[in-house]
C-alpha cells in the first residue's frame, strides 16, 4: 500500500492521542498579546483555521505565503496551518532588512507577508498582497472557522521554501518537500529518542530549516512545546526548571550562553541528569562539550547538516562503548560531526568535499535550475564542506569549499558583503574572509583597498545602512593589495590563513 508521507500525519496524530495535552506554550514576553497555552486538539483546530483564514484571503492552494518572526506560538501554528492544507510556508529570518526580505518575498512570488509586530516598522514599504502584522487584530483575518477546502496529499509537493545564504550574492530557496520534512522528522526524532515523556524549549530560530525539522517530530509524539523569543542565558536555565524541559537545539554560540548563566546559577542546574540538548552549525570545541557533561550534567548530541539537506546528515551521541571512557576523551570523540543518520549515504570527493545522498536532500533550488544541477551531480549533493572519515564511519568536518561564513549558526555569503563593500566610491578591491571568534564562532572580517582616507568605523556603518547586521564587518584591514591568483582571482585561502594559525580545523 502507497500512503503518502505528509505533514498532515504528524498533526492528525498529535490531535488524535495527545488531543487533551497541553501542546504549545507560547512566549509570555512578546509585542502582540500572547496566544493562550494550547492543547495539540486546540492546535489543529487553530491551524485549521488559519488554512481557512488563508482561504477567506483568497490565496489558494500551493500559494506562497511567507512569515517574519522571532519564535512564537503563531509561527509554530503557521507551519502547519500552511503546509497541511496545501499551501507553502516560507519562513524568513527576522535579522534580514527589508531589502533583503523583499527579494525573497519577490523571488518566491509570495501572495502573504505575516510579520513580526516588533518588525512592523522596519519592513512596512514591503511590497506584497497581504501584509499582516501578527497579533490580536491579524487573529480576526487568519483564524476563521469552517472547514478549509481540503487537499489532496503529494508527498512531492513543495511544502516550504527555506532561503538560506551560500555562494551566490543573492540567498537561494531550497525547496522542501514533505516527503523530505517527514523523512527528516522520523530519522531526527528516533535517533535523538524524542518521546511523548519529553518537554522542548525552542531555543533554536522557527525559521531556519524550519527548526531543523523538531516541530514536526514533536508534533506527532505529542511533546509539549515551550517558545522561547529570545535567546538568553538565565531565562533558558530558568524555563527549564519552570517546565521540566528534556529537550533543546542551538547553535554554539547558544550552549556558550547557557555556560555563562550556569556559572552565576543559584542552587542545582536546571536538567540536570535528564535534559539533553543537540548542538550544531559550527563544531563545538571538545572544552565546551566536556562543560556539557561536567557543569550541566545534560547529555550532548551533535548534528550536521545543512537546510538544503532538511538538516540531518550526522549524528554523533554517546555510545555504550564510550561510557567508561573519561570525560575529555569521550568529549573528543562526541566533537567529530557524528555517522550518518540512518538512510544517509556520505562520501568524501577527491577534493575533500563531503556529499551525501538520501530521501530528506532538497528538491531543488525553486525556480534556480542551474543552481540546483551545481549543486546535485551524479546523484550526490555537494555540501562544499570539507572533511575527513575516520575508519569508524564517522565524519568530522575540518573546513569548508564554499565562499561562506558561518556566524552564531548562520550562513553569511561573502560574495553578498563584497559587493556591498564595492559598492562604496573608494574601495577599489576587497575581499571578506570568516576569522575565528570567541562569541559567534566565526565573525566576518573585510580586507580592503582604498582610494584616498576612510575609516573603518565608516565602512561599517556604510554596510550596516545595507545589510543586516549580523552580515556586517566587524573588524576591516586596509590593504595595499590582495592576494591573487595568476588569473586574478583572490587567494582567500592564502589571505584567511594568518587568522586560523594554530587551529586544528579550517572552521570554527
Ligand atoms: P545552514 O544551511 O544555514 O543550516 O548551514 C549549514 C552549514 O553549517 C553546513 O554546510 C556546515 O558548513 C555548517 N555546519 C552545520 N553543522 C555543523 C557541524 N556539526 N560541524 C561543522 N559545521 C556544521
Amino acid at each position: 500500500m502507497f500512503v503518502p508521507l505528509t505533514i498532515k500525519d504528524h498533526l492528525e496524530r498529535a490531535d488524535l492521542v495527545y488531543g487533551d495535552r497541553i501542546g504549545i506554550l507560547d512566549e509570555p514576553d512578546q509585542p502582540a498579546l500572547p496566544l493562550e497555552d494550547m492543547t495539540y486538539g486546540e492546535f489543529a483546530l487553530k491551524a485549521k483555521a488559519m488554512a481557512k483564514g488563508f482561504e477567506g484571503l483568497g490565496v489558494g492552494q500551493k500559494s506562497r505565503v511567507a512569515l517574519v518572526s522571532h519564535n512564537a506560538s503563531r509561527m509554530l501554528t503557521f507551519l502547519f496551518g500552511t503546509t497541511v492544507w496545501g499551501r507553502i510556508g516560507v519562513p524568513i529570518n527576522f535579522r534580514l532588512n527589508q531589502e533583503e526580505i523583499s527579494y525573497i518575498i519577490e523571488h518566491s512570488g509570495a501572495e502573504v507577508l505575516l510579520v513580526d509586530p516588533e518588525l512592523e516598522d522596519d519592513l512596512k514599504g514591503i511590497k506584497v498582497k497581504h501584509f499582516i502584522s501578527l497579533g490580536n487584530e491579524s487573529d480576526e483575518i487568519l483564524y476563521k472557522a469552517g472547514e478549509p477546502s481540503l487537499w489532496t496529499p503529494d508527498e512531492d509537493a513543495t511544502a516550504t521554501i527555506n532561503y538560506t545564504s551560500g555562494t551566490t550574492a543573492r540567498p537561494k530557496g531550497v525547496e522542501m518537500t514533505h516527503r523530505m520534512l517527514w523523512t527528516n522528522a522520523a530519522i531526527f526524532g528516533w535517533q535523538t529518542g524524542v518521546s511523548d515523556r519529553d518537554v522542548y524549549l525552542h531555543t533554536l530560530p522557527m525559521f531556519h530549516c524550519n527548526g531543523w525539522g523538531m516541530p514536526f517530530a514533536l508534533t506527532a509524539m505529542g511533546v509539549p512545546q515551550v517558545v522561547l523569543r529570545k535567546v538568553d542565558g538565565n531565562e533558558i536555565l530558568k524555563r527549564i526548571e519552570k517546565h521540566g524541559v528534556t529537550l533543546l537545539c542551538g547553535a554554539p554560540a547558544v550552549v556558550v550562553a547557557i555556560l555563562d548563566a550556569a556559572a552565576e546559577w543559584d542552587g542545582p542546574i536546571p536538567g540536570a541528569g535528564k535534559t539533553r540538548i543537540v548542538v550544531a552549525g559550527a563544531p563545538p570545541p571538545t572544552s565546551i562539550i566536556e562543560r556539557i557533561e561536567t557543569e550541566l550534567n545534560w547529555e550532548f548530541i551533535q548534528i550536521y547538516g545543512l537546510t538544503e539537506t532538511a538538516p540531518l546528515l550526522t549524528m554523533s551521541r554517546g555510545r555504550s562503548e564510550w561510557d567508561e571512557l573519561s570525560t575529555n576523551k569521550r568529549a573528543k570523540l562526541l566533537g567529530r560531526a557524528g555517522a550518518p543518520a540512518i538512510g544517509v549515504s556520505l562520501k568524501v570527493a577527491e577534493d575533500g568535499e563531503i556529499c551525501a545522498r538520501s530521501n530528506h536532500v532538497l528538491k531543488g533550488y525553486w525556480n534556480q535550475p542551474e543552481a540546483t544541477s551545481e549543486a546535485i551531480r551524479d546523484g550526490w549533493f555537494h555540501t562544499g564542506d570539507g572533511g575527513y572519515i575516520d575508519d569508524d564511519n564517522y565524519v568530522t568536518i575540518a573546513d569548508r569549499k564554499k565562499d561562506v561564513i558561518i556566524s552564531g549558526g548562520e550562513n553569511i555569503s561573502s560574495i553578498e558583503v563584497e559587493d556591498v563593500l564595492f559598492a562604496h566610491e573608494q574601495v577599489t578591491e576587497v575581499a571578506v574572509i570568516g576569522v575565528p571568534d570567541e562569541k559567534w564562532g566565526e565573525t566576518v572580517k573585510a580586507l580592503v583597498v582604498v582610494e584616498g582616507d576612510i575609516l573603518e568605523e565608516e565602512l561599517i556603518a556604510f554596510c550596516r545602512e545595507k545589510l543586516a547586521h549580523y552580515k556586517c564587518p566587524t573588524t576591516i584591514e586596509f590593504r595595499n593589495e590582495l592576494s591573487r591568483t595568476a588569473t586574478g582571482k583572490l587567494q582567500k585561502y592564502k589571505l584567511r590563513a594568518p587568522y586560523w594559525d594554530g587551529h586544528e580545523k579550517q572552521v570554527n
